[in-house]
């Protein structure tokens, strides 16, 4: 029997199993893929949970992390407004971060095994989980950070699955110049891309397109050419810079739908508790940061013995929603400025006139950074 067991080995599962595992408790992780492993993410993190970070002995600068201060957006003409990012950030592959936390975790004791989930039933006052080979495994507790959109979701019931999402995404690592302290957000028809640098002088390029705009094109490389190139900068770039992976990678059914925070007694956090628009760049900051507020709670519940289950799920869901719900609002006005053309020319001029204006919006995107007690 395991104190707490957390199913999927993200951001946020990886995050919480080195937290509690840190503080004695008896954790185990179970993850569908290996370790280390490329995944669709813009790779932009803010500074936000870097002192978190390194309380978990985490130091991604001395993975070679990029330190990032400068933002620069463009619309699909190629207008362009730039500003210093108010807290800044670093860019990092999620093959190198998710791969520190990984081996973090095992130091501490956590245990990890590779095995696909199939079924989290709460029985009374445990859980029992069930992998696809049959094995059960019994805990107090189950963190679901199984990301975005799972089929455990549809076992579930959660009401966001049954919405049709008419995104996808798709990203590459390439060689090739690019400042090193700018993240750049290059808006085309039906979508944007965010273009960073990572560890190890390698470029991100990572885009959000719309399924709709996309089906009209037979492949991304003819998509990247006739729509995304329209952009004048994204044109620029693409003649200038060589692709790394044989194939860019790709996903799609992305939801940013509100979701429960706990649902059948299972908490859930980063990703399968709500996913902010990727032009908030902020995802991968939201993950590590519900597993702070989550793993901080259950360390609480076990040293002091004085909350009930139900206390609990309703203070993880009361500290989740004041932390991030205004976020997730922001990300979704910003996406349909985004998504609109004359808005978003009428928007740039606008924030030519008053430059203040772009980081106080950046702001309402990000949290400050994270205080330590
Ligand atoms: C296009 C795009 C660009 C983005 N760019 C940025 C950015 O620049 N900056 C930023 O901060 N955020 C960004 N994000 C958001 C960020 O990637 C996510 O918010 C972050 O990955 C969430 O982490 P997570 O741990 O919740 O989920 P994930 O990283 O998706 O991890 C979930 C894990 O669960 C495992 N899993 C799933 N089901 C099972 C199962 N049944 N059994 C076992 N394991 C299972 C999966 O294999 C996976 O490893 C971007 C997102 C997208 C889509």
């Amino acid at each position: 029997m395991y104190d707490v067991l957390i199913v999927g080995g993200g951001l946020a599962g990886l995050t919480n199993a080195v937290h509690l595992s840190k503080a004695g408790l008896k954790v185990i992780l179970l993850e569908k893929n290996d370790y280390p492993k490329h995944k669709v993410c813009g790779e932009y993190i803010s500074n936000e949970v870097l002192p978190y970070l390194e309380y978990l002995d985490i130091y991604p600068h001395r993975r070679g992390a990029v330190a990032i201060h400068e933002f620069l957006l463009s619309t699909p003409k190629g207008k362009v407004v730039e500003t210093t990012l108010p807290l800044g950030g670093f860019g990092i592959s999620r093959f190198a971060l998710d791969h520190l936390l990984y081996q973090k975790a095992l130091e501490n004791g956590c245990v990890l095994e590779k095995t696909v989930v199939e079924s989290i039933e709460f029985l009374k006052d445990k859980f029992k989980v069930t992998t696809r080979d049959g094995t059960e495994y019994f805990a107090t507790f189950t963190i679901g950070a199984y990301g975005k959109r799972s089929r455990l979701d549809i076992d579930l019931d959660r009401k966001f699955i049954q919405e049709k999402t008419p995104f996808l995404a798709v990203k590459s690592h390439y060689s090739g110049a690019f400042q090193e302290d700018l993240v750049a957000l290059h808006n085309f028809d039906g979508g944007y891309c965010g273009v960073s640098k990572v560890e190890d002088g390698l470029l991100n390029v990572c885009y959000l397109a719309n399924y709709n705009v996309f089906k009209q094109y037979r492949n991304t490389e003819i998509f990247q050419q006739e729509v995304l190139c329209q952009n004048p900068h994204l044109n620029d770039l693409f003649s200038k810079i060589k692709p790394v992976f044989p194939k860019p990678l790709t996903i799609s059914q992305i939801s940013f739908s509100p979701k429960e925070t706990t649902t059948n007694h299972i908490f859930m956090s980063g990703d399968s508790a709500g996913m902010v628009h990727p032009l908030c760049g902020n995802g991968m900051g939201m993950a590590i940061h519900s597993a702070k507020i989550l793993s901080t709670l259950l360390i609480q519940f076990f040293d002091r013995q004085t909350m009930d289950r139900e206390t609990l799920e309703s203070a993880y869901t009361k500290e989740w929603d004041q932390t991030f719900r205004k976020r997730l609002l922001a990300g979704r006005v910003l996406n349909l400025f985004l998504n609109n053309d004359a808005m978003l020319e009428k928007g740039i001029s606008m924030l030519k006139f008053f430059p203040r204006l772009l980081p106080l919006i950046i702001k309402q995107t990000h949290g400050a950074k994270l205080r330590l007690k």
